[in-house]
């Protein structure tokens, strides 16, 4: 009997060294490559902003159009239904007599609650997941998922002397599809952009920015530079390729150790890894944590002493805050869908501590804005800086003043990006407007 499989991608949009792939490729006689682009359900998670911003769109988009460019040279295609992921695969398993489903594991809640639903629900199918978007798989760690340390340095030290596997190349052939080809309509489509930085989406893009960052000696002073706040040669931008999985986080440290080989290896070099750690880190605590990731006390033992302002959220959304380098840093995520690391730690701290408000709305609009989002480290850090994360801290607040004289001396970042432009007025309604008196008014009636 013919087997026939679906690959489910979601943010694993490569060929190579993807894991989960090889293994269908090898096993099967007949695969569906299939992509579903339909939002997660806010069930469990809070409502962010209902679109995805154009320049997430747009990253997003082009990868899955090299993706399927590239699934084409092997003679297959990518099947994108807009559909929600569990009614296109019950449709494709009744239509084609499917045998197996495969994906690479994925550290979010909402997907891992979609794939368990598949898994109980057609007991007779096969499921197979690798791990594809970390540097190492679960049984590779040195402790179990459950003992994962509780705080960043306390992991570093333990994975640190942990042996990388080398990354696999792309699969020999791909079986062919059981369905005839009709490109659809989401690919087709062209979304367009003016962005200032040069963000392309896809596999054959993250592989060409990896190597000119490295044929620019830009690694040996990385940890000199990395705080910048603007420009694409401060830090090494691989985030949007490898957020969305266009780049492996192997490939990534495997060019990275042959620089080092071949040109220089030093503290720069070095800090490089040491942040791809960090997001090690934040992958390994989404997978142990799961909704823990989203809720408001995070994995503390008690709620934030934030609340719900409209106006103040509004003016951090659209850089309207009495805060210059807050607005200049919010104008730019909203020009560009980027935002460099320092800046998302000063916008996330002014969030919480001098506009009081409850992080996961904070989150939840940097999830529809960045082109490089990622499930853990944006609600991970997020819950660092919220001080109900992995912080042994469990405070970050920064001064704002400071930081602007430090890392904007000259002023020409909030020049640049208009932060200046603002209305000094934090709050315009005051404790009267409150409604609650209202409703118990209406209560009463
Ligand atoms: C509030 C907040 C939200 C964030 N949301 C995201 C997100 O959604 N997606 C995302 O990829 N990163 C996120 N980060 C982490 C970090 O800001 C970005 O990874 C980084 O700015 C990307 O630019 P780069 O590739 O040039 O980084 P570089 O400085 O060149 O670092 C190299 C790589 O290391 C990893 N890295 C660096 N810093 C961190 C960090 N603090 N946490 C996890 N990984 C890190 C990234 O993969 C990055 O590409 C967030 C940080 C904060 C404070």
């Amino acid at each position: 009997m013919l087997k026939t499989g679906i690959f489910l991608f979601s943010n694993d949009l490569r060929l190579e060294d993807n894991p989960a792939l090889t293994l269908a490729c090898r096993e099967m006689d007949k695969l569906i490559c299939l992509y579903c682009p339909s939002q997660p359900s806010t069930k469990n998670r809070i409502r962010g902003p209902s679109k995805l911003s154009t320049h997430r769109l747009h990253f997003l988009h082009q990868s899955l159009q090299t993706l399927d460019q590239n699934l084409h040279s092997q003679q297959q295609y990518l099947l994108v239904r807009e559909q929600p992921l569990l009614d296109a695969v019950a449709e494709l398993i009744t239509l084609h007599d499917v045998t197996h489903v495969y994906r690479s594991r994925n550290a979010g809640w909402y997907e891992n609650h979609e794939w368990n639903t598949l898994v109980s629900r057609y007991p007779g199918i096969m499921f197979q997941q690798k791990h594809s978007h970390t540097l190492f798989t679960e049984d590779e760690l040195p402790f179990e998922l459950n003992g994962l340390p509780t705080s960043f340095s306390k992991f570093r030290r333990l994975i640190e002397p942990a042996m990388i596997s080398s990354p696999t190349s792309r699969p020999p052939s791909i079986p062919p599809s059981p369905l005839l080809e009709v490109t659809s309509e989401f690919l087709k489509t062209n979304i367009d952009v003016k962005n200032p930085f040069i963000f392309e989406g896809g596999e054959n893009a993250g592989r060409q920015h990896l190597n000119n960052y490295f044929s620019q000696n830009l690694a040996s002073s990385y940890k000199l530079t990395r705080n910048g706040l603007d420009g694409m040669d401060y830090s090494t931008k691989f985030s949007p390729w490898l957020s969305n999985g266009c780049l492996s986080v192997r490939s990534v440290t495997a060019r990275l150790r042959e620089y080092e080989k071949d040109i220089e290896s030093n503290d720069s070099t070095y800090w490089i890894y040491f942040e791809l750690l960090w997001r090690e880190y934040y992958q390994w605590y989404a997978h142990k944590h799961q909704s823990a990731l989203f809720t408001f006390k995070g994995i503390s033992a008690s709620n934030p002493k934030t609340s719900f302002y409209p106006q103040r959220y509004q003016k951090w959304c659209h850089g309207n805050t009495p805060f210059p380098i807050i607005n200049a840093l919010m104008n730019q995520l909203n020009t560009t869908g980027y935002m460099s690391n320092r800046g998302r730690q000063l916008v996330a701290s002014c969030f919480v501590h001098e506009l009081n408000l409850d992080w996961r709305y904070g989150a939840a609009f940097m999830e529809s804005q960045l082109i490089d989002y990622d499930i853990a480290s944006n609600w991970g850090n997020w819950q660092y800086l919220a001080g109900v994360g992995a912080d042994p801290r469990g405070h970050r607040k920064f001064d704002l003043d400071k930081q602007q004289s430090i890392y904007d001396p000259n002023g020409a970042f909030t020049n640049q990006w208009r932060g200046n432009e603002y209305n000094p007025t934090l709050d315009s309604v005051d404790a009267s407007d409150w409604p609650i008196q209202g409703v118990e008014k209406n209560n009463q009636l």
